[in-house]
């Protein structure tokens, strides 16, 4: 058989153009079905090009590759391009993550599940009715871990026997475990209430794919950067929460690079700061831009996001009372700041937002009860020191470090302090002096 000659059936992949389009690895998984083959036959016979000098498309028969053609790397434009010359169908770069790759970062390959993930009632439905099951691109993304259709966990382990499904399992079925060839659906998968984050990531995700599916060239990176500016932009403005990357766990210069376009996020930090910030990154394409949705973080998400939306006013004069009363405490054991933050609740930047003169007070009278309290206790090493000392000269032992942790308790961190290495230096000092003058007495 020649390589030029190898066509493959032109079916064009299930729901293309939508968020339920099928990945590329399913897609290469239904046209073994439709020619009859096993997965590898496929692989290895029509799509990796089988020449005289051996596979024009050596990656695409490696374990690692294959687990990333529905990404944005290298594998996935392999996959994409030599599926389209295959089939003589176009647009297939959309069963991927491709027309992310210039926005993203090009570590591409740790944005997609390691392995197959499905959900059960979606599948079950393929079973069900006269289509046969396929692999949703959706599923295949990391930041996606539920379905946005039944707002339930993806699955990723066979109910009967727990196998992990492999992307390219050897026979090409996607509704069956390729180990003991049982469904792979439960009847009712565990679900997630609406506002959990993971939950949201995988709405935000669905909604990027069904979003990229309407562009025709790569989403340019400078598009996300002034996106991303834009979000930043709107949450500052609200002088009330709390600094953004505390909020968003980004770190800050990370986040400060993202902004500059210095570098890219990949993919799971960018869903996971979008869904923090109720903003869905398809804005960046489809240009909807309401941004972030202040009114979608609800009461119960705000602790756990750290959110803060505006106090009422009775809570502020409870917190003010609290803060008085923290204030008339004795000086010694006074709070710190965010101690006081920690008894009512609340982020002790808030605090000192709110009341500055109040938290400036609590903060200094904080600052000097611990610095009291290290005075004492640093009075109180001292004395020890000079009782061991002593006895150590009574011993007739010479007074270092080594023996006075030998003929006490003191830890050598307690002993580093410098004005307690003073003392045992001016002892030593005295010492040496002592053992002199004995000396030329004798002589
Ligand atoms: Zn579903
Ligand atoms: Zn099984």
């Amino acid at each position: 058989m020649k390589a030029k000659a190898i066509r493959l059936a032109p079916i064009p992949p299930r729901a293309l153009g939508t968020g339920e389009v099928e990945a590329a690895s399913g897609f290469v998984l239904t046209l073994a079905r439709r020619h009859s083959v096993i997965t590898a036959t496929l692989l290895r016979n029509a799509i990796a090009e089988p020449g005289p000098g051996g596979f024009a498309f050596p990656g695409l028969t490696r374990r690692w590759a294959l687990t990333n053609v529905d990404g944005y790397g290298q594998y996935a434009l392999q996959m994409s391009q030599r599926l389209e010359q295959l089939t003589q169908i176009d647009n297939l770069s959309r069963t991927t993550l491709l027309m992310l790759s210039d926005a993203l970062n090009p570590m591409g390959h740790a944005s997609l599940h390691e392995d197959r993930h499905w959900c059960d009632l979606c599948l079950l439905e393929d079973l069900t009715s006269p289509s046969t099951p396929y692999q949703r691109l959706s599923w295949c993304v990391r930041s996606s871990t539920h379905c946005t259709r039944h707002r339930c966990r993806l699955n990723s382990q066979c109910p009967a026997c727990g196998a992990r499904q492999p992307y390219f399992p050897s026979l090409p079925f996607v509704g069956h475990c390729h180990d003991c060839g049982e469904r792979l659906t439960r009847s009712s998968p565990p679900t997630s209430p609406q506002d959990d984050i993971e939950l949201v990531k995988s709405i935000y995700t669905y909604e990027l794919i069904e979003a990229i599916q309407t562009l025709k060239r790569p989403l340019e990176h400078r598009r996300l950067v002034s996106w991303l500016n834009a979000v930043c932009d709107q949450y500052r403005r609200k002088p009330e929460l709390q600094s953004l990357p505390s909020v968003s766990s980004v770190d800050n210069s990370n986040l400060r690079r993202w902004l500059t376009g210095d570098t890219k996020p990949s993919l799971d930090m960018l869903m996971h700061f979008c869904a923090t910030l109720r903003c869905s990154p398809a804005s960046v394409i489809t240009g909807q831009s309401s941004l972030i949705d202040f009114e979608a973080v609800r009461p119960a998400d705000r602790a756990k996001l750290s959110v803060r939306v505006k106090r009422s006013e009775s809570d502020n004069k409870r917190i003010e009372r609290h803060l008085y009363q923290a204030l008339r405490r004795p000086l010694s054991g006074a709070p710190s700041l965010k101690a006081v933050a920690r008894e009512i609740g609340c982020n002790w930047t808030y605090l000192h937002h709110r009341f500055p003169k109040l938290a400036a007070q609590i903060r200094i009278r904080g600052e000097k009860s611990r610095a009291a309290a290290a005075k004492a206790q640093l009075a109180q090493y001292k004395d020890q020191l000079s009782g061991v000392l002593k006895r150590l000269e009574h011993m007739g032992i010479y007074p270092s470090i080594r023996n006075v942790r030998q003929h006490s308790n003191m830890s050598a961190s307690v002993l580093s302090k410098p004005e307690l290495r003073q003392l045992i230096e001016d002892r030593r000092a005295q010492a040496l002096r002592g053992r002199l003058s004995a000396r030329r007495a004798e002589a």
